[in-house]
Parts: structure tokens; sequence; C-alpha cells
């Protein structure tokens, strides 16, 4: 090899990265509980721009794509009229460049389209309700702005606040914002000040907080142990302007 070739600098591209190509992890083929009023399947997609601890997902979110786009969308013909919604879900959907035409693809086949997202992609949200991309969207809220590194493993909060802002300002797309708690992490205070963030920016949808259930015993993202205590529901006052829904908690 020349001395300038070996000195010569390369960009690796990631091909996941790459318009037209997507990581997808794999799909579950039928859902009645994550697409409100829909018949659904859920698409995973690999990587995520965040590290949640209790996140029990990492071989999606440290995996790599292995599906083909376009076994997906012959699954997709097939399941025409008995399905008749699609949730792209992860990992972080999206974060891929490839993501729009492949929604494009999906919507010309009659299914509505479900996003769950972590919000860190304002200008992606942005766009893709300007485009008519989306039906409905699941946004976490991780945690308040000071809980927000040690929950997340970003210190980004700025862009979901971006996203959340973007939401709350329109009204044709449905949403609900949605808390995991894992007591290690976050507790009652801290849920309380990420409702009043929610009042403040005048939300008015559903409000959703998830205990922390790992009942198939994998290590999660970050190892954590199991909750030593669950959150206090009782301590969670409701709120005026929006619905609270407490999910996965002992009855
Ligand atoms: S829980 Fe966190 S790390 Fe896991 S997929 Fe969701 S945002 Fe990514």
């Amino acid at each position: 090899m020349s001395r300038a070739a070996s000195s010569a600098k390369t960009t690796r591209v990631r091909p996941d990265l790459l318009p037209g190509v997507l990581p997808i992890y794999s799909v579950t083929p039928f859902t009645m509980l994550d697409f409100p009023q829909r018949t659904a399947c859920i698409i995973w997609f690999s990587g995520c721009n965040m590290r949640c601890p209790y996140c029990h997902n990492p071989q999606i979110v440290k995996g790599r794509g292995r599906g083909d786009t376009r076994q997906v969308m012959d699954f997709l013909k097939r399941r025409q009229g008995l399905l008749d919604g699609v949730v792209l879900s992860g990992g972080e959907a999206s974060a891929y460049p490839g993501l729009p035409d492949f929604i494009r693809d999906v919507k010309a086949l009659g299914y509505a389209i479900k996003l769950d997202t972590n919000g860190l992609r304002p200008d992606t949200i942005s766009n893709f309700l300007s485009q008519g991309f989306l039906d409905y969207i699941a946004l976490d809220y991780k945690a308040p702005p000071a809980k927000f590194k040690s929950v997340t493993g970003t210190d980004k909060f700025q862009l979901f606040s971006e996203t959340l802002d973007i939401l709350c300002s329109q009204s044709h797309v449905s949403f609900e914002i949605r808390t995991t708690i894992h007591t290690g992490l976050m507790d009652e205070n801290d849920i309380m000040k990420i409702m009043i963030d929610l009042d403040k920016r005048h939300y008015t949808g559903l409000y959703v907080i998830q205990n922390f259930v790992h009942s198939d015993g994998r290590p999660t993202l970050g190892s954590m142990p199991p909750q030593k205590r669950i959150l206090e529901t009782s301590a969670i006052k409701p709120a005026e302007s929006f619905d609270l829904e407490f999910r996965n908690f002992p009855a």
C-alpha cells in the first residue's frame, strides 16, 4: 500500500443509515393492545439513541436489522383486510432516513400508522406530521430534566421538549404520553413534576404511568435489579386537564 493510500481517510457509512435500507429486527404479526381502535402488527426497528437502564429489549437496541423490507411488505399485502394498523416501534424507528418511503408504501396499502417514539427527533416528527404520515403517536416522557440523563443515558431533554411542544400545538393527530417507572430511578415527586409540566403545556390527552415489569428474567439494558418498592399510586394526584392511567400495577 502506498504512503498516500495508507494515510487516506475512509468514511464508513452505516448501512442502516442509507436511504431505502431499514434495520427491521422483527415483526409481531398481531396485536389488539398496542394501537387504539386498530387491529395491528408491530414492526420492531433495531438501534436506539437512548440507553435506558430498565430497557427490556437490549437485543433490539444493540442489534442490527435482520428483517427484509420486501418480506415485510409481502406480509402486509397478505394481511390487507385482516389488519388495519401498523405500529412502528423499537428501538427508535424515527432515526432512519429510509422510514418516510417505507411509511408511504405502507400507507398506500391502506394501513394506519402508529409511531412509538422517545421524542429525540423533533424535526422528523414535525416533518411526518406535515406530510400526514402518522395516525397515532405514543411519546415516552422518560424523566424530568434533572433525571433525564440518568434515566436515558443522554442529556438531550431539550430535543424531547421540542417534540412535546410540537405535538401539543397540533390537534389533527391523537397522541398519548407515557412514563415507565422503576422506583430505583424515579419516585412519586418525579411523576408529579412531569404532570405539572404537562399541565403547563396545556396537554389534554392521555398520560400513562407504566409500572416496570420484567417477567422473562433476562438482564435489562442496564442490568437493573428488581424494584424494592412499587410506586405509590395513591400519592399521584389526578390532573384536571388530562386523563391519567396506571398500567401494570397490582390491583
Ligand atoms: S426503553 Fe429506552 S433504550 Fe429501550 S428502546 Fe426505549 S428509548 Fe430505547
